[in-house]
């Protein structure tokens, strides 16, 4: 029989990444969104196929799928920091509802459901890098408090699920990502650096760009997330890629490889910007055997690519 596997948040960045890796293996792929940040334009070659369907709904709403489900795969939320600023009761909503309505369909489908948590569970660490068993130090009531705790929140109501209905849970912390389908305008440093660098504007750089984070390409998430789902392991494992670079750093990179005669213009750093980030992957080698393969200078080839196809 043909598994059958629910991805909200469809649309986004990460949900269209992997509704196409679900249908290559064979499955049935059943996308869910409700485009508050998604687009349509990541999936719309995925309509012709026989294996895959769309539904437009916002998931803090009753959540109905008919027929059976094998998987579910959360990942609808805002998630870059304009986006959960725009949009706090959205993200808080949709951590926090929305998931609550996705646990109990996957529990009366007898589905197993892995949600998309995040580094921003950490907050802005005093442990470096970054294990699971670290619990964070998180702002409730700053400008990134309604996403962190929302999916803090997911992972409370997850492991209940676990613990007191014993649905099928896997939860997988996700670090800095970056690829094509990134939205141009998401205001994350990627797609900022590299629309800027395309359009010859300079680079908006904040505070002394001294703060740094670890870049996954998109391609080796999906490959840790495939195998954490397929995996028996239900506590929290955190995928991305070690590689650990000052933003100052990333900027220059991008700088040589899109145009050397921008300039780098300092802005000041945005309120509880974490100032270190990387993860701590041991537990995904152990349990996954998986680590990140795409390093830095072919990933932003990769995504470069595709950010001069839709950068105006
Ligand atoms: N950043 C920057 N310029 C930008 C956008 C972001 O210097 O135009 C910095 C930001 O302050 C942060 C880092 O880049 O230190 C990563 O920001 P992003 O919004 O991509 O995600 P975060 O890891 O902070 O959630």
């Amino acid at each position: 029989m043909q598994k059958r596997v629910l991805i909200t948040g469809a649309a986004g960045f990460l949900g269209s990444h992997l509704s196409e890796r679900f249908i290559k293996e064979g499955y049935h792929v059943i996308g869910m969104d409700n485009l508050i940040t998604g687009s349509l334009s990541n999936i719309e070659h995925l309509f012709k196929l026989e294996n895959f369907e769309y539904y437009h709904h916002d998931i803090t709403k009753f959540v109905h799928v008919p027929g059976e489900l094998d998987y579910i795969l959360h990942f609808a939320s805002p998630a870059s920091p304009i986006d959960y600023l725009n949009l706090p009761i959205q993200t808080l909503k949709v951590g926090a509802m929305g998931t609550h309505n996705l646990l109990g369909l996957a529990r009366v489908k007898k589905a197993r459901i892995l949600v998309a948590s995040t580094s921003e569970v950490y907050g802005d660490p005093l442990v470096h890098p970054q294990t699971e068993d670290y619990w964070g130090n998180v702002n409730p009531i700053g400008p990134r408090g309604v996403y962190d705790e929302a999916k803090r929140y997911q992972e409370a109501i997850t492991m209940a699920y676990h613990n007191v209905h014993q649905v099928e849970t896997r939860i997988v912390r996700i670090f800095n990502t970056y690829g094509p389908r990134m939205r141009t305008n998401d205001g994350r440093v990627l797609p900022a650096f590299m629309s800027q660098a395309i359009r010859g504007e300079d680079l908006t750089l904040f505070g002394d760009g001294s703060q740094t984070r670890s870049f996954c390409y998109v391609d080796d998430l999906v490959e840790g997330i495939y195998r954490l789902l397929l995996s028996d392991y239900h506590l929290p494992v955190n995928i991305g890629n070690p590689d650990e670079i000052t933003i100052k750093q990333f900027a220059e990179e991008i700088q040589a490889l899109v145009n050397p005669d921008i300039k780098i213009a300092f802005k000041p750093l945005p309120k509880d910007d974490p100032k270190r980030r990387r993860p701590n992957t041991d537990r995904a080698k152990s349990i996954l055997d998986w680590s990140a393969k795409v390093d830095r200078k072919e990933g932003l080839e990769r995504t470069y690519k595709y950010f001069k196809t839709v950068v105006k």
